[in-house]
């Protein structure tokens, strides 16, 4: 005979079997103005796909199942290789498909790093590590395209639609990634002090000596990597297999056991010898290696934003279904305020994430370069600043079982910090911000003319505007003071972007709470006069999935 215990109510169903574009009314529109329409259909067709059941079971194992190093074969040979569950295969193949590493490139278009974006957006909810090769590759295009040997030889297969993890010389491969390798033991933000080594090895090579503290994604097909040459730091495109055939010696140490970014390989490596050509001008690495950088930023900014929606999307689904004190949580009045702040956030990463995206269609429009160069790391600052606040309270709206392993909103708030600290950390950022408004007097005014269009809509957005004009004119302890600015300067775009292109009350709310001083700065202080139905309206927009109820 059985004893039941209990029966299990209340529980909430998994969010899936829903269109993660179509849901996203905020993405849809940012993609229209962002003049990519041709994409829609691409990007429903990818928010099905993402929506599945198989698909966040994919996400899962490729986190739970993570990468493992394989330094040596049975024998006691160096292999230097990772094995990865199938579900990161499945992932990787699913993203070449999508042209998410390099579809910009290979097909360029008007709005291409726009829909590119959105694709992005959608892709890094619902897994996150595989995001690392994707955005590596795709900065490093730009510059391997103005090498005449390099883009012979390597662009070609890297430009294709094709994911192709095998081991073996480039020439043999359908598709191929690219990395990076900058950090070094003592120093990440002041790349300055590496000490990897570059000699002369015959007309065209270089031999590297040295290590690197992380080096992601190592198993891709070549990584850019900074060492000091004779004339000083300089960029070397460093393939796996070197031009006679041979493995070149990048010796995987470890593998770093990460907080999160669980399913992506992030390595400390030796080069002992390892055969590289360089890349750009001897002595000009860091700006070589930057360019690169200036797109993985635009990905951190993307990808925080996906994670902010997903985790948005999470909570909104079980306050949908979850009752507390006799009513579902989405009915009571303090978790909507909670909802409908972290609503509001979202609405307002996505339109600066996609306006960004818009500046890098805009190659050859002087303001648009300016604006792009200023809200790179001011965009990456704040918005992955913000995405961990975020996702920690998105956690809490599920209870305990948010902080569950294997739920999602556990494995986002273990991803969140990531984008912050990678690519140049939140600090480095702030300078970055004050490197790009004293490099160029335009920058400012390209900033105020993207603010203009917005001005005598809404008094707070006005004051602050006029504030933070003053700030930027103003020279004293300006590095103290930077993340300041950086804070106030996003937020007038956000808030710009907003008025012109939401739903009034919603620009309303944004400029009442962060503008307007009627805000406590944490989620859930949004003032008694927010439309609250509206934010949570467009939240998440699944019609009907799960027998949804509520809002
Ligand atoms: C999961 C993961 C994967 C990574 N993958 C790669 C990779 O593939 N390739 C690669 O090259 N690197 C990689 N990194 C390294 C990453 O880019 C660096 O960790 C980062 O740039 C910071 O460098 P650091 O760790 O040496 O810290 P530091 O440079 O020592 O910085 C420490 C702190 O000081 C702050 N700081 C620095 N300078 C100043 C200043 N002048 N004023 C005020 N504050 C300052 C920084 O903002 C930071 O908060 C990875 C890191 C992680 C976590």
């Amino acid at each position: 005979m059985r004893w039941p215990t209990h029966a299990v109510t209340n529980q909430v169903p998994p969010l899936q079997d829903y269109n993660l574009f179509v849901a996203d009314p905020a993405l849809r529109e940012a993609l229209l103005r962002g003049g990519a329409a041709w994409a829609q259909d691409g990007l429903a067709q990818q928010g099905q796909e993402l929506g599945t059941a198989s698909c966040f079971e994919q996400g899962r194992l490729a986190n739970r199942f993570g990468p493992e190093l394989q330094a040596f074969d049975a024998r006691g040979f160096r292999r230097d290789q990772i094995a990865f569950h199938p579900a990161w295969h499945a992932l990787m193949a699913d993203i070449a498909r999508r042209g998410l590493h390099t579809g910009p490139w290979a097909q360029p278009r008007p709005g291409a790093h726009v829909a590119r974006a959105a694709g992005f957006i959608l892709q890094t909810q619902i897994e996150a590590g595989t995001m690392c090769p994707t955005t590596m590759t795709y900065g490093a295009i730009p510059a391997l395209s103005r090498d005449p040997l390099l883009a012979r030889d390597w662009l070609p297969t890297l430009l294709r639609a094709d994911y192709d993890p095998s081991d073996q010389p480039f020439a043999h491969k359908r598709g191929g990634l690219i990395g990076m390798g900058m950090t070094e033991k003592q120093g990440g933000s002041d790349l300055r002090t590496n000490t990897t080594q570059a000699v002369r090895d015959g007309a065209d090579g270089w031999r590297l000596t040295g290590h690197k503290w992380f080096f992601s994604a190592p198993q891709c097909d070549a990584h850019l990597v900074l060492a000091q040459a004779p004339l000083g730091l300089s960029c070397f495109f460093v393939p796996r297999w070197a031009p006679d055939g041979s493995k070149n010696p990048v010796l995987i140490q470890r593998l770093k056991d990460k907080l999160g970014n669980r399913s992506n390989a992030s390595a400390e490596v030796e080069f002992q010898g390892a055969w590289g050509h360089l890349l750009g001008e001897e002595g000009r690495g860091i700006p070589t290696i930057l360019e690169m950088g200036t797109y993985t930023r635009l990905d951190c900014v993307l990808g925080t934003t996906g994670l902010m929606r997903q985790a948005l999307s999470q909570a909104v689904h079980h306050a949908r279904h979850r009752q507390a004190f006799g009513a579902a949580l989405i009915d009571q009045p303090l978790m909507r305020n909670v909802l409908a702040d972290m609503a509001l956030e979202v609405e307002a990463a996505i339109a600066l994430a996609m306006r960004l995206a818009q500046a890098f269609d805009a190659q050859h429009d002087e303001a648009q370069l300016l604006l792009r160069r200023l809200l790179t790391p001011a965009g990456k600052f704040r918005i992955c600043k913000r995405g961990a606040e975020l996702a920690a309270e998105a956690m809490e709206v599920l209870g305990g079982n948010g902080y569950v392993e294997d739920d999602v909103q556990a494995r986002i708030y273990r991803e969140m910090p990531v984008n912050s600290i990678w690519e140049g950390s939140g600090n480095v950022m702030c300078l970055d911000v004050l490197r790009a408004l004293g490099k160029n007097p335009r920058t400012t005014d390209a900033l105020m003319a993207e603010l203009a269009p917005a001005q005598g809509r809404n008094p707070h957005f006005d004051a602050h505007v006029r504030h933070l004009s003053t700030a930027l004119r103003n020279p004293d302890d300006v590095q103290s003071r930077a993340r300041a600015l950086t804070h106030d300067l996003v937020l007038a775009v956000q808030a710009a972007l907003l008025l012109q292109h939401a739903p009034a009350s919603i620009a309303q709310a944004f400029c009442a709470s962060r503008l307007g001083g009627q805000w406590g700065g944490g989620f859930g202080t949004l003032p008694q006069t927010t439309d609250f139905d509206t934010l949570l309206g467009r939240a998440l927009q699944t019609n009907g999935l799960n027998s949804e109820c509520g809002t």
